[in-house]
């Protein structure tokens, strides 16, 4: 082998030397032809990667790849092997027992007297044990030595590099200031040691609640900060986040520590930036934050302050309402309104259920400002199960009144219809207000298909061997696959109203809503068109072959009462 690269290349040494030098050598070495198949290794190579001549010999040198260098690494090394004949850098290969190790390398592309390249010379040194002393430096240089934590330099390169980050990605991010109350009277009373303990356990504590991906660091002393990134486009959403972050750290600190047989109370201050879209420097968001935590200090402490008084705003009305919509589905001011649903011949199909908040101050408040945060506050499992129980002691109460209610159809949301005992729940309900179940449609929304579907399609079986219906509610603006929906034991489309508002002028719409017609009718599905608000919408619907209706000008919703008082409509 070694005669063929004398022969072949234009460094003429003589092969009992060449031998000599390429074994011996503390480098790997390893030559390759121009097809870059390895030709010849020496010991280092052995030694380093692992492997045996007779293991890689005919190989490509890919066998080495570790996976860390993405296609552009290795077309700038080719790039630069052709224009150049040699490159040198750090590449991270892979050992025959399968580690990463990072080398620094050299290749020489080797040419013959025709300047032909003939053979590949890489030479290579395993810089691990170098790489493995820079992390440590590294360590010391960015991590605070008593918590372990980021440092002040550390945290203002993330901060920096993350405001940067954020201006591309237009996601907000958040910078919270943590300052513990009345620190220095622990040190002052139970000595520095004691102190130091106190930290320790504070910084594990949060970060063991904080996500991996959040930002922990100390500052100094008893200041700490949190970044938190990668955050809702909603500033209200981001404020809520925050907020909700900083009320459960709150509560961890709450907790007493027992620092030296002793238990400590102990509490802090926050102060919260956003350090986007507000701050342009980790200087500016640090300063933000910091002012914030010292209005918190003023406001009495253990207590949390936004830089931006409009976020404070937007949190605190948040926490407002999460705590009246806890309270309303027992105070019983969750209520409901039934709107009708006829045939083309204007002949009652049945109802839907809609939901009322009925606060005590500010009046009646519609669906569209409560259920999404009843969906993510998880309220929605109860409030759910309350709007279950009471349209179906409605349906009874019709029924023993003489109404003559044919079907009720039901919003059930996603949470709720995931939630585990979804279906015993139903059932019990149904059983304590003895209705019939072949009466109630369940509308579930298209998004609920996107996960679990298996999950769904279980329950919904379940559900309709007690002859329950399901529809799809606002149909066509979710991200279902017909695929799946092919498969779901669906009784009904609902079209949204967003297909129906121009329908008469918007060929593109009346298109869809032709489409979704001719597809409820092959899967053998009915159809009900949500929002019908004139004439011309209705006569457009019914000629386009549309056998459900629903909407304003046929109806609007009506108090259960009002159900009973026929011709009402
Ligand atoms: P949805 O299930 O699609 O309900 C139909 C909505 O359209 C109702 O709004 C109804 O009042 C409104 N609507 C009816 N006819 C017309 C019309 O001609 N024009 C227009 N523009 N709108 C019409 P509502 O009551 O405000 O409910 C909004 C949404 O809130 C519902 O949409 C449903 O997604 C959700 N929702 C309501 N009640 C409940 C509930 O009990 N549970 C759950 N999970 N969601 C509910
Ligand atoms: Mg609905
Ligand atoms: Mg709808």
């Amino acid at each position: 082998m070694l005669t063929l690269i004398a022969q072949n290349s234009f460094i003429h040494l003589d092969v009992g030397l060449y031998r000599n030098l390429f074994e011996s050598s503390s480098k790997g070495m390893m030559i390759t032809n121009a097809d870059n198949e390895i030709i010849h290794v020496n010991h280092s190579f052995t030694r380093i990667t692992g492997y045996d001549a007779s293991e890689v010999i005919m190989l490509n040198p890919r066998v080495l790849s570790s996976g860390r260098h993405d296609a552009n690494f290795y077309r700038c090394l080719w790039e630069q092997l052709r224009l150049r004949g040699c490159w040198e850098g750090e590449i991270w290969d892979k050992r025959k027992n399968g580690e990463i190790f990072p080398s620094w390398q050299t290749v020489d592309a080797l040419k013959n007297p025709e300047g032909r390249i003939t053979h590949y010379l890489s030479v290579f040194s395993d810089i691990m044990p170098l790489k493995t002393t820079e992390n440590e430096l590294w360590k010391l240089a960015h991590h605070d030595g008593l918590t372990g934590l980021l440092n002040r330099r550390a945290l203002e390169q993330r901060l920096d590099a993350e405001i940067s980050a954020a201006r591309r990605s237009g996601r907000n991010g958040i910078l919270i200031f943590l300052d513990l109350d009345d620190f220095k009277k622990i040190n002052d009373t139970l000595g520095h040691k004691a102190g130091d303990r106190l930290l320790v356990e504070v910084s594990r504590r949060l970060g063991q609640y904080l996500r991996k991906e959040d930002v922990f660091a100390r500052l100094s002393g008893d200041e700490f900060v949190i970044m938190l990134t990668d955050l809702s486009a909603s500033l209200d959403g981001t404020a809520l986040a925050a907020a909700g972050v900083i009320r459960n750290m709150l509560q961890i600190l709450a907790t007493p520590f027992v620092i030296d047989g002793q238990a400590l109370n102990i509490s802090a201050s926050f102060g919260v930036t956003f350090f986007h879209p507000f701050a342009d420097t980790a200087e500016e968001a640090l300063k933000q934050a910091d002012t914030a935590m010292y209005l918190s200090k003023k406001h009495g402490k253990n207590t949390y302050t936004f830089y931006h008084p409009a976020m404070q705003e937007a949190a605190d009305l948040r926490l407002y309402f999460e705590t009246e919509l806890r309270n309303a589905v027992h105070a019983d001011q969750i209520t409901l309104v039934y709107q009708p649903q006829y045939d083309q011949h204007q002949q009652l199909l049945g109802y839907e259920a809609l939901a009322r908040w009925n606060h005590p101050e500010k009046g009646e408040i519609m669906p569209s400002d409560f259920i999404a945060m009843a969906e993510e506050t998880g309220i929605i499992i109860e409030m759910g199960e309350k709007i279950l129980s009471i349209a179906c002691a409605q349906m009874a109460e019709w029924q023993r009144g003489g109404a003559t209610v044919p079907m009720l159809s039901i919003n059930v949301s996603p949470t709720q219809f995931n939630h585990h005992n979804f279906v015993d729940r139903v059932l019990a309900i149904f059983k304590a207000t003895e209705i019939d179940p072949a009466k109630i449609t369940l509308e579930v929304t298209e998004n609920l298909i996107i996960s679990n579907v298996d999950e769904v399609i279980d329950k919904m079986n379940a559900l309709k061997t007690w002859g329950v219906r399901f529809a799809i509610d606002d149909f066509g603006t979710g991200y279902s696959s017909l695929a799946y929906l092919k498969k779901l034991p669906i009784d009904q489309l609902k079209i949204d109203r967003s297909f129906i508002k121009d329908i008469v002028n918007n060929n593109n719409d009346a298109v869809i809503v032709n489409t979704i017609l001719s597809m409820a009718e092959h899967l053998r599905m009915e159809i009900i068109a949500e929002g019908v608000e004139n004439q011309a919408q209705n006569d457009h619907l019914i000629k386009s072959g549309c056998k459900g209706f629903q909407g304003y000008w046929l109806c609007p919703p009506l108090h259960g009462y009002e159900v009973f008082q026929s011709g009402f409509c």
